[in-house]
């Protein structure tokens, strides 16, 4: 019989070097919606800014975004990761936006010492893409906190992507501020443009969707929202495609049992788009 490793003790003789924070940090999935959330003050955008002025300061941030779909786990490694504008058709001044914090490759290979379960590979190239910018960009406007991102494996199926946030949760209590960036009901498709300045204007299916979701969350049904693609009509035109609800589900298998959750941009725009997001954990 082959002697099985301990896929977390690299990690923890790693995080147990670190000070113990007082508490442990929450962990958050945010709805970022448009880019334009960068640059606007909206309801959603202040509601990022109170948070950042709320929270203590963590050690680092490390970020699942909605677009950086690779094949493969990847980290990015590299210390001073780029801003990247991973879109097209908005103004000039949202090109402009660089958020220059620091990324941290001794992070990221500690990172990488996962792979006796799960392969994770440190990545130079990528830099920080707008599901995690335009959001830090309020949270922490100082850019003074390093931030890595964990690409999202589209070759897996959800169930992978909550394990392996369960075996990221003890960051949580070494000052690592975990963030989902994603959007639960995210169909671009069906968007109705001329709704735009309609607040909390959603379909009916994305309300349904968004309150079987919000129901899943609170009583910890977590099984039903990993087999998304089984829960009908309503889900299927929720989520389209995975990637922007798949952050939910590392966020979902960050959190403790005991932590309840705390819903916040709770709203639906241009139909079939929430900004819903959620917090587990107190600071
Ligand atoms: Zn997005």
């Amino acid at each position: 019989m082959i002697d099985k490793i301990n896929p977390l003790s690299a990690l923890t003789k790693f995080t147990n070097q670190l000070k113990e924070n007082e508490k442990i940090m929450p962990a958050f999935f945010i709805g970022h919606g448009s880019p334009m959330n960068a640059i606007e003050l909206n309801e959603f955008s202040l509601n990022w800014q109170k948070i950042g002025k709320e929270i203590q300061k963590p050690n680092l941030i490390l970020c699942i975004s909605a677009h950086w779909e690779t094949k493969g786990s990847f980290v990015t490694a590299n210390e001073n990761p780029a801003t990247i504008h991973d879109f097209g058709g908005f103004p000039d001044e949202l090109f402009r936006v660089e958020y220059r914090a620091p990324g941290s490759k001794k992070w990221a290979i500690e990172l990488c010492k996962f792979k006796e379960t799960t392969s994770i590979f440190e990545e130079e190239k990528w830099g920080l893409d707008h599901g995690t910018w335009s959001i830090l960009k309020h949270l922490f406007p100082l850019a003074d906190i390093p931030v890595i991102q964990l690409s999202i494996d589209y070759t897996k199926d959800p169930s992978f992507h909550y394990q392996l946030a369960k075996e990221l949760a003890i960051l949580r209590k070494k000052g690592v501020l975990i963030i989902g960036s994603g959007n639960m009901v995210h169909n671009l498709r069906l968007v109705d443009w001329s709704k735009i300045n309609q607040p909390n204007y959603g379909f009916d299916w994305a309300l349904e969707a968004s309150e079987k979701m919000k129901t899943c969350i609170i009583n910890q049904q977590y099984q039903e929202l990993i087999n998304f693609k089984s829960q009908g009509k309503a889900f299927d035109l929720a989520i389209p495609s995975s990637e922007h609800f798949i952050p939910l589900l590392y966020i979902l298998g960050v959190s403790a049992k005991n932590e309840e959750p705390v819903f916040f941009n709770d709203k639906a725009i241009m139909g079939s788009l929430t900004m819903t997001s959620v917090r587990f954990g107190e600071y």
